[in-house]
């Protein structure tokens, strides 16, 4: 077999920034070699078995004491190739456009490796994100993306200075540290120093900070905010146009970053509702959902369905495994016939009717197990055959209670909730809002960084629960929730959030 390496632009941040194609290849990688300007949490996209590394500059050191560099980066690419892996170069923005992405395909190319090459939005384009159009016919008819790494003052700068001085909008990429240097150049070239100029911090981001001034003011600026890599560098009448097109911080959770904890297979219902209101939602599964140690149980009370006149959910998840389990023992759901459906909340309720199903009862507004057990209790359950397929480890409210209302219960493993391997550090940039939605989120939360970490992690970051019991679950742990959902769903929480 022969390997294939994909260079694919991330875009600049906004996980929803990377195209279709990209999320087709990443999905399909054996190997994937990010760098730190994409989003860690395209690592998600990723299959999960997948080798992921981490391709960040930043003076990164592997256990034998190597620093990661261009060169070693490129010995990656080549060597997974050429095991005939399908290698994915996750590179932040165009990856033709600066980050060396050509250097990369031209060693490919030397090396007979087939590739392929996956534009992506550049950070520059991101600017729309800050309000500012590239070009208006008003004010710019062109742009430039000028790296801003080079010494101006170098002889020989391969930058045209004397044109960048003149018109047009002006992106400095890599640009921050030589800011003071780039604005006398720009100025010795003739451009207006009242000539409007700004920075933007992790644009698209959740962490997008800008900063605006003019040419002759803007290295005060920058000095007094404290303005760090990655930014950009941008020059142009047209930035004047952000106090009447910045849409982005007019959303609800603009310049919020929320980090998900639910399961990978859960998460997205959840971080699209928060990226449509102008958060940035991380998604960091700290639970994920695997089959029971033993389906014996299940299969034996599959094999008894007559025997039971309720059946009992209480998680979308117990619904999916149980349906999934009469598929493989090849029965479908004419076998539940006539019996009575119930299902904790309407998540749960919503999974039945997709496998053709409609619950006969519903918590009411409380959805939890004592919610549900309100609604039970209405039933002359003495004597009734009760089949609670559910997690391995739950609470036992609604199975002890529904016995002493004098039915038989059987409680059967249909799934088990597991810690996942942690594949980034959610916390490497700014965190304001932690989301728990159910205990284990945050029980395994806590026991994948410690608790003393844990707490650290969480100072001045608000904690969200989707209700009573996680909340309960993270009081115990030391930790305060700041805000809990008033109903126990995603837009329960969502709206707790707002
Ligand atoms: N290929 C990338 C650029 C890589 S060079 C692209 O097309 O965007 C790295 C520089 O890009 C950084 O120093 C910074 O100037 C800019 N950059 C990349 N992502 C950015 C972001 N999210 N916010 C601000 N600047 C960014």
């Amino acid at each position: 077999m022969k390997g294939k390496v994909y260079l694919i632009g991330a875009g600049p941040g906004d996980l929803e920034l990377l195209t279709l194609k990209g999320k087709r290849l990443l999905g399909a990688a054996d190997v994937v070699i990010y760098d730190y300007l994409s989003n860690p949490s395209l690592v998600n996209l990723a299959r999960k078995d997948a080798e992921l590394i981490a391709a960040d500059f930043r003076g990164k050191r592997f256990s034998d004491g190597s620093v990661m560099n261009q060169d070693l980066i490129n010995k990656l690419i080549v060597n997974r190739a050429k095991k005939g892996k399908i290698v994915v170069r996750l590179k932040g923005g165009d990856p033709f456009i600066f980050g060396r992405g050509g250097e990369e395909a031209e060693i490919l190319v030397a090396h007979k490796i087939s590739y392929e090459v996956v534009p992506g939005v550049t950070a520059a384009s991101g600017l729309a994100y800050a309000g500012f159009p590239l070009t208006h016919r008003k004010y710019s008819s062109s742009v430039s993306f000028i790296t801003g790494h080079e010494d101006p003052n170098k002889p020989g700068s391969s930058v045209d200075w004397h044109s960048a001085g003149r018109t047009g909008t002006l992106v400095f990429y890599m640009g921050i540290e030589n800011l003071p240097k780039i604005v006398e150049k720009l100025i010795n070239a003739g451009r207006n120093p009242k000539t409007p100029a700004a920075l933007v911090e992790w644009v698209t981001r959740g962490a997008q900070r800008e900063v605006y001034g003019t040419l002759s003011d803007i290295i005060k600026k920058a000095k007094a905010a404290k303005v760090k890599a990655p930014a950009l560098i941008v020059v142009g009448e047209v930035i004047a146009l952000h106090n009447k097109l910045n849409w982005r911080k007019k959303l609800p959770l603009a310049g919020q970053t929320i980090v998900v904890t639910r399961s990978r297979d859960q998460a997205s219902r959840l971080s699209e509702k928060l990226n449509a209101l102008g958060a940035e939602a991380i998604e960091f599964p700290t639970i994920e959902i695997v089959p029971p140690k033993s389906f014996k149980p299940l299969d034996t009370a599959i094999a008894r369905l007559k025997d039971y006149q309720y059946i009992i959910f209480t998680s979308r998840n117990g619904v999916r495994s149980f349906i999934d389990r009469l598929m493989v023992k090849k029965i479908d759901t004419r076998r539940l016939c006539c019996k009575k459906i119930a299902a904790i909340g309407p998540g749960t309720a919503q999974t039945l009717k997709e496998n053709g199903l409609l619950a006969d009862f519903q918590a009411n507004c409380d959805y939890s197990q004592e919610g549900l057990l309100k609604e039970l209790l209405r039933e002359k359950l003495a004597g009734a055959n009760i089949l609670i397929p559910r997690a391995e480890k739950a609470r036992e409210v609604l199975s002890n209670s529904l016995r002493r209302a004098g039915a038989r219960v059987l409680v059967v493993p249909a799934y088990r909730t597991i810690k996942p391997t942690v594949k980034f550090n959610p916390f490497a940039g700014k965190v304001d809002v932690i989301t728990f939605t159910s205990s284990s989120t945050v029980s395994n939360f806590v026991e994948i960084f410690g608790a003393k970490k844990a707490k650290q992690l969480l100072q001045g970051v608000k904690i969200v629960s989707i209700g009573r019991i996680t909340s309960a679950t993270a009081r115990k742990y030391g930790l305060k929730v700041d805000v809990e959902a008033k109903r126990s769903t995603i837009d329960g929480l969502v709206k707790a959030i707002l």
